[in-house]
């Protein structure tokens, strides 16, 4: 393999280090704790696990931490009762509810009533207007992620060309806004191609990126020879190809061919275990940067 491995969880592992730091101090000299709840409705077994996972780190951290649990057949009603009542709560910094939820109630109406200034998500169409602007405290977690991972690693995308595969608005448009940005560790030269864009041209594209961030949901689409030699190559996609018959758990697959593309690449992330891990740990910077927004120790 060519291509220099970009180790996610050994990123997030650094960043978690800085941030406990960061949290120790918070406590010690402002007498402020970041507080997070993460609010899961019903049972779905791959929900409870992401909480689950967001918990433990946050306790790592030494937040104010709650799970909140609330059952499947709760009202819409009450669940936005619920979220004013933690807009409220001076304790709690970062509110995060756990998607997917149940039918009966309207996702957006939900994500909507969360204060923007404690939505750690950076979901909350206020945020995504920070962002675009370039005024904003918190970032979405995974496409933040990706920005670390660049960044620590690969190096300062000033002036490369990044081109980004996939437009939703959980990745690939945020993306785009983040890389466009006026700030250090961005003000690059952008390209989002999609399924609007005719598939020789997303492979000139894909040719031409110093920087390639792959966020399609189709396992192993970008091929060796779409990509240039020495380019950095972020993998988001999360697929699952199958079952294994050794452990019972799923096989995953990157939106990339990492095989033949670790040949060609300079930098490449693998999955799992590249831009995965850094999810929760960017979920944490935010909480903690909430948390200095609330005390006023940074403007929001
Ligand atoms: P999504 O909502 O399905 O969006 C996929 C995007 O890719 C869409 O904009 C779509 O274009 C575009 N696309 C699909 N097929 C394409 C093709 N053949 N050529 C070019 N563009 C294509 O998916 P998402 O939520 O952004 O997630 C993308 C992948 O990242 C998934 O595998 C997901 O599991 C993974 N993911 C991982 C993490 C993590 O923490 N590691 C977090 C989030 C997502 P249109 O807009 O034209 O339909």
């Amino acid at each position: 393999m060519a291509a220099k491995l970009i180790k996610g969880a050994e990123v997030a592992a650094q960043i978690r280090e800085e941030l406990k730091k960061e949290v120790d101090e918070l406590i010690a000299k402002h007498n402020v704790t970041p507080g997070l709840v993460t609010i899961l409705v019903g049972e779905d077994p791959a929900s409870i696990s992401y909480v689950t996972a967001k918990q433990k780190t946050s306790h790592e951290l030494g937040f104010y931490s709650i799970q909140d649990n609330q059952e499947p057949d709760i009202t819409e009603d009450a669940l936005l009762k619920l979220i004013d009542k933690y807009n409220k709560d001076p304790k709690i910094h970062g509110i995060l509810i756990q998607l997917p939820l149940p039918k009966h109630i309207d996702s957006n109406k939900v994500l909507l009533a969360i204060d923007p200034n404690k939505d750690v998500d950076a979901f909350h169409p206020i945020n995504v207007g920070r962002i675009l602007i370039g005024n904003y405290v918190f970032l979405p977690c995974t496409p933040a992620g990706c920005q670390e991972l660049i960044n620590r690693a690969y190096g300062d995308p000033k002036g490369k060309e990044v081109v980004v595969v996939g437009r939703s608005n959980i990745v690939g448009k945020p993306m785009v806004a983040i890389m466009i940005q006026k700030k250090a560790g961005a003000n690059s030269t952008v390209t989002c191609v999609h399924t609007g864009t005719p598939k020789d041209k997303i492979i000139e594209h894909c040719r031409r990126a110093d920087i390639l961030i792959v966020a399609a949901g189709v396992p192993k689409y970008i091929q060796g020879d779409w990509v240039k030699e020495g380019a950095c190559v972020i993998d988001v996609g999360v697929n699952r190809i199958g079952i294994s018959e050794k452990t019972g758990k799923a096989i995953l697959a990157g939106d990339v061919d990492f095989d033949a593309v670790s040949q060609k690449a300079g930098f490449i992330t693998p999955v799992p275990g590249g831009v995965g891990p850094m999810t929760i740990t960017m979920l944490m910077k935010n909480t903690v940067l909430a948390a200095k927004a609330a005390a006023g120790l940074i403007k929001i």
